[in-house]
């Protein structure tokens, strides 16, 4: 799923294509928005809010276009009147914006929504803080996760309310590199604005490239300690590399954790967290 990084990305190119532009083309395919007509008028930016795209067009009223990308969604970009071929298939593009110059294709997309821009906080209101947001506080929002002591951290640092923008890819990489177990309590992590920290250090270097690393090896393969890694070995200290999901019943997603870097409380086959058994790692490498 794309993270705080791939929107910011996104919404950066949707900017720079479609910013202070006239819209030419607007067609929302969304069965709440057909009706919608926003040709004639100009985009005024377009930004990132933790998972969310904003695209604020003039008007009155001034109009906001939000969208969420989901699990598949994506924006593409390609010449006006050229043949997008990165866009997939047609039936799946919800959106198509273009100005005299640029075509934005929303493909995919999982949210759109159309509201007055002084409305937007119906929509994004509910987030915390954005972990790439100019104002980031590590320690505030430390201080808003103790007070949720009993839940899990992984838990928490995927709760949009609590900190925006990070999904599954993050919270398993960060926690290993906290050497932390997912399942941990937030009460008992002992440095959390540290993780928070690490956290926005491992989003923040993936905002100038298409790959998504976390190990500072950009290599095909090479680029995560544990995500998407189940039933290879650790990199540290080569235990297997396991996944079990995480979070409510409704809400659960995987998170996939290091048995041997990151003791702690992990589930059992019957969902109740406790002590994992025998998680004494093979052998350990320097850390990196
Ligand atoms: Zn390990």
């Amino acid at each position: 799923m794309p993270e705080a990084d791939v929107v910011w990305r996104t919404a950066a190119r949707l900017h720079a294509a479609l910013g202070a532009q006239v819209l030419v083309v607007a067609d929302l395919r969304w069965p709440t928005l057909a009706a919608a007509d926003l040709t004639g008028r100009t985009v005024i930016e377009v930004l990132a809010r933790g998972k969310h795209l904003l695209m604020r067009m003039d008007g009155d009223p001034a109009l906001t276009l939000h969208s969420h990308l989901r699990m598949e969604g994506a924006w593409h970009l390609s010449a006006t009147g050229q043949t997008c071929r990165t866009a997939g298939v047609a039936h799946e593009v919800r959106a198509v914006l273009a100005n005299r110059q640029w075509t934005a294709l929303g493909h995919r997309l999982g949210m759109l929504d159309l509201v007055r821009t002084a409305e937007e906080h119906t929509l994004v209101g509910h987030l915390g803080p954005d972990v790439l947001g100019p104002g980031w506080d590590p320690a505030g929002v430390a201080a808003t996760m103790r007070l949720r002591a009993q839940r899990e951290i992984g838990e928490v640092l995927l709760d949009q309310r609590v900190l925006a923008g990070v999904g599954t890819m993050y919270m398993a990489e960060a926690l290993f590199v906290r050497g932390v177990s997912p399942w941990t309590p937030v009460g008992a992590v002992t440095d959390l604005e540290r993780l928070l920290v690490v956290v926005r250090q491992l989003i923040e270097a993936n905002l100038g490239r298409a790959v998504q690393a976390s190990t500072g090896d950009l290599r095909a393969g090479h680029e995560r300690w544990v995500h998407a890694r189940s039933g290879r070995e650790c990199r540290r200290c080569g235990s297997t590399v396991r996944v079990a999901m995480i979070g409510p019943a409704s809400q659960q997603r995987p998170a996939f954790y290091c048995p041997g870097c990151q003791p702690g409380p992990t589930p059992t086959d019957d969902g109740r967290p406790q002590r994992p058994l025998g998680a004494v790692p093979r052998r350990r490498a320097p850390y990196r």
